[in-house]
């Protein structure tokens, strides 16, 4: 076989779209600023899904992507958190991610290996290969600071976070309150926690940590970040990677969404969507349908299956379960029809935000719709509902001041009249 001399970078995400959406934008930038060639090394738990499929499908030629062999997570109890199945998955992948790393060795100078926030364990291969490794930290550069300052909050503090009587000073940031800290640190004897202190721990193992953000929008952390320590790893905010949508994904004919928007007056659409992972309680997706319905104002929603127990069920599909409409309030679609326009399970949301007729945005605050959004400058209402969204939201309506956050009730839900006017976004 005879060797490439394209320069080559493995990259191994971690499961959920959002970490493969934005590495996919980094890969785009590495090709066409760099030349470099890519290979996608996913880690799998089942076959791939549609919106993975779809997305990979739309690549350069130079961007190859290759699914690991589905890993077996039978032997892990259903209830454990979402960082625990992202990190086990992860680790059970990397028999196989040497066995991709030889051939590519082989066939290819392989220049770098690529990680995201769960990905750290890969490393250890990669160093076996002699091959550098980088970390592409798909979120904040506050939640990358708190990353690099989990292990000494970790000693300082005995008690839950949400449990502190003063704010957490992360290096660079607003302060902010425990509850506020991402999820997974949230419950500190749940092997969650302890996932996430093992990756950050690792953090320093990095040859270099860029980061999806940029100075005009977080000049503190950055600074913070980007402070020589001994063993702090170079960090390099590369952001904002957005896919902007300006492609279809295979270049065939338009969506029923954004033709519907074509018909809309500029600016007039308030967009609702939960990310790929995002679902509400019964009981919430019926309280946001009667407060769109009440509001008057058209809208944009991709809606999927409740889910009681869980606010990211479908962080692994970006697939409802059952379908969506069946749980709408009864004659929802009839009253709200032409005013609204209710999508299954997957917008093409870049698309969607960066259509004139969109002129808000009803977001989970996950952080590369916010970037979509702030882009294309769409105000946001924020509304976090897992991971680090709460974080993102503090920093949104407190810091950066793009964003309104609707009030929860005492038992935690956002009731119909309590959603902002667009008009006062
Ligand atoms: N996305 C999309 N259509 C959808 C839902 C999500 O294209 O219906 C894309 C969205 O544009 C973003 C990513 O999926 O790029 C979701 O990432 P984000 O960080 O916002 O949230 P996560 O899904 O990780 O919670």
């Amino acid at each position: 076989q005879t060797q490439s001399k394209t320069p080559h970078i493995a990259i191994f995400p971690s499961p959920g779209m959002g970490h493969l959406i934005p590495l996919i934008e980094f890969a785009k930038r590495l090709v066409h600023h760099h030349q470099f060639s890519i290979t996608f090394l996913i880690p799998t738990d089942g076959p791939p899904s549609k919106a993975q499929k779809s997305t990979l499908e739309s690549l350069p030629a130079s961007i190859n992507s290759v699914f690991l062999p589905p890993v077996t997570l039978n032997d892990v109890p259903e209830d454990v958190r979402i960082e625990t199945v992202i990190s086990l998955t992860v680790a059970r992948s990397l028999p196989s991610l040497r066995e991709e790393l030889k051939s590519l060795v082989a066939n290819t100078p392989l220049v770098g290996f690529v990680v995201d926030l769960f990905g750290t364990d890969g490393f250890d291969v990669a160093r076996e290969f002699n091959v550098s490794s980088y970390i592409f930290y798909p979120s904040t550069a506050m939640a990358l600071s708190l990353f690099l300052y989990l292990e000494k909050l970790d000693e300082m503090v005995s008690c839950e976070y949400r449990d502190m009587s003063e704010p957490v000073n992360i290096p660079g940031c607003i302060p902010i309150h425990g509850r506020d800290l991402l999820d997974p640190v949230q419950d500190r004897k749940n092997d969650a926690y302890k996932y996430v202190l093992h990756h950050a721990k690792r953090y320093k193992l990095a040859d270099g940590i860029m980061v999806n953000s940029f100075m005009d929008l977080e000049v503190g952390a950055i600074k913070a970040l980007q402070k020589e320590e001994p063993g702090k790893p170079a960090v390099y905010p590369v952001g904002p990677l957005v896919n902007m949508g300006s492609s279809s994904s295979s270049g065939t004919e338009k969506e029923e969404c954004i033709k519907w928007l074509d018909d809309q007056p500029h600016g007039s659409v308030l967009f609702v969507s939960f990310g790929s992972g995002g679902t509400l309680s019964s009981e919430q997706l019926n309280e946001l349908a009667i407060g769109l319905e009440m509001s008057g104002q058209r809208f944009l929603w991709v809606v999927r299956s409740p889910n009681d127990k869980a606010a990211n069920a479908t962080f692994f599909s970006a697939q409802s379960q059952k379908d969506p409409f069946e749980f709408l309030p009864k004659g929802f679609l009839d009253r709200t029809k032409g005013r609204g326009l209710v999508v299954p399970s997957w917008a093409p949301q870049a698309r969607v935000l960066s259509h004139g007729s969109t002129g808000g945005f009803l977001t989970h605050c996950g952080w590369n719709s916010v970037l979509e959004s702030v882009v294309n400058g769409v105000p946001l209402i924020a509304w976090p509902l897992y991971a680090e969204q709460k974080m993102n939201t503090v920093m949104l309506t407190e810091d950066i001041k793009v964003a309104l956050r609707p009030k929860a009730n005492a038992n935690g839900l956002m009731k119909e009249k309590k959603l902002p006017e667009l008009s006062k976004v």
